[in-house]
């Protein structure tokens, strides 16, 4: 029985030849952290009586190297979605085109032009790399980004309501995700909010009646992740346009996701472009750049120029200001749309909304042969047909037809091959559904292809290492 006398002490365990090869690689005082780490974490073990504590000297520099590997690795990290939801909120939403991570790459290194005018050698305006393309592909007379839809609703209502009543119907006083409410969203502006019609029903005659003096504003939320069916009345944009411009009053729609394209050629229907928002009468429209637009974070704010010219100089949009990196990728991204055929096969988000059910049965086919020869034989794929969805607050009730490969691992039940798969070097994250572990292919990237079977490798082998 090993007791606490087998413990080594710091100073001599430093002494050690193999501590000379760690103290070359890592600073002393990472070190220092991870010897100590480690013996208090064995002195533990020894102390409940733990069976097989291992007190020798190659089990402890092994564990005080994976000690310093784990500190200095990135914790924000790569996945492979493969739950088939597109635009995964906790997995980072959209992934980017390529032509947008070039254009990160380009300008992170080094200095850029973010605000400086490369023609006239003056002071530019960070809005100005984008306004122009938002603009062309919206149609609006005027345009302003911001970090996230959040923020472009925060400083929509607050430049264009402040202090003043915003009437919006009660069947869109939505909560979008824990922390966005939109009655919430209200009061931080310093808008009243003013509720009409009921859950289901919202009539025009409900906007005309509650107008008064200190109207400023007629609001429309996108409803995003859910849907009201059965007994129900919508009022919508275009009502709403015919009150607002009878009354001199806007009408500003928060669309959510926000879509570029019509995506109804592929089955999709329900949501119309921004243009059409526009063209539909609305004044403001603002939406998000990572759902279904498929670029980085980003609130996009675009409508009326009389209107969305103040909020560029309004005192909030220093605090909501994007970042360089974001606007690159916005803007490589909204250049792909000028071309519609070319964003719907380079644009991530769009390709994988719109692949056909054929297409993903012949691409499980393909990843399931591609990983095959690299397996071990106690791994086995099988295929199901199944459904995927949007995400992103984006067509709640769409189902999507899918192929789904199933994983086993030995006998091992669906939870252990899902913790093992989720804890791999390159996490794999799936879904558990009746009892079986599935990989929907839809998400999972031609790139993600090599470490999908890495990490089903390594799942494989500590799965056949670990006691049950
Ligand atoms: C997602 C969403 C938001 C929040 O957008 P972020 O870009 O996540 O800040 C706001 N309103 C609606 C209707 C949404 O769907």
């Amino acid at each position: 029985m090993k007791t606490l006398k087998d413990i080594p002490k710091v100073d001599r365990l430093l002494e050690w030849p193999e501590m000379a090869l760690l103290l070359a690689d890592h600073p002393r005082s990472e070190v220092l952290k991870a010897v100590r780490t480690t013996l208090d974490h064995l002195r533990e073990q020894l102390l409940n009586g733990k069976e097989g504590a291992q007190t020798g000297r190659t089990a402890l520099i092994a564990a005080i190297g994976l000690q310093l590997e784990q500190r200095s690795a990135q914790s924000l990290k790569r996945v492979i979605n493969a739950t088939g939801v597109v635009v995964h909120t906790n997995l980072g939403r959209a992934p980017l085109a390529r032509a947008a991570e070039i254009a990160v790459e380009s300008v992170s290194p080094g200095y850029c032009n973010l605000e400086y005018d490369l023609e006239s050698g003056n002071r530019g305006r960070r809005n100005s790399h984008v306004e122009g393309l938002i603009c062309e592909l919206t149609g609006a007379e005027s345009a302003l980004v911001v970090n996230n839809n959040a923020a472009a609703v925060i400083l929509a209502l607050s430049s264009l309501a402040g202090n003043r009543e915003v009437i919006l119907s009660r069947g869109e006083l939505v909560e979008i995700g824990g922390s966005f409410r939109i009655p919430d969203v209200m009061r931080q502006s310093g808008a009243t909010l003013v509720e009409v019609g009921t859950t289901n029903r919202t009539h025009p005659r409900d906007f005309q009646s509650a107008i008064t003096a200190n109207t400023a504003l007629l609001l429309k939320v996108h409803t995003s992740n859910f849907a009201v069916v059965g007994f129900t009345a919508e009022t919508t944009i275009s009502d709403m346009a015919g009150i607002g411009q009878k009354e001199g009053i806007p009408v500003m729609l928060d669309a959510g996701s926000g879509c570029l394209v019509d995506l109804s050629p592929y089955d999709i229907h329900g949501e119309p472009t921004i243009r059409q928002y526009l063209q539909d009468g609305a004044d403001v429209v603002t939406f998000s750049g990572d759902k279904l637009l498929g670029g980085p974070q980003a609130g996009i704010i675009a409508g009326k120029k009389h209107l969305v010219d103040p909020m560029k100089q309004h005192p909030l949009l220093r605090a909501f200001r994007m970042d360089k990196l974001s606007l690159a990728a916005l803007e490589a991204t909204l250049r792909l749309y000028r071309d519609e055929r070319r964003a719907l096969q380079e644009i991530p988000v769009l390709r994988m909304l719109t692949m056909s059910a054929a297409e993903l049965s012949r691409r499980a086919e393909t990843i399931r042969r591609k990983l095959r020869q690299s397996l071990p034989p106690t791994v086995s794929l099988t295929k199901h047909q199944g459904e995927s969805s949007a995400g992103g607050g984006s067509f709640p009730l769409l189902q999507l037809k899918t192929t789904l490969l199933e994983v086993t691992i030995a006998d091992n039940s669906p939870q252990r091959v899902e913790t093992a798969l989720r804890r791999a070097s390159t996490p794999v994250i799936g879904r558990i559904h009746k009892g079986q572990f599935l990989l929907d292919v839809r998400t999972i990237m031609d790139q993600d292809i090599p470490a999908l079977a890495q990490s089903l490798t390594e799942a494989a082998g500590s799965l056949a290492t670990e006691h049950p």
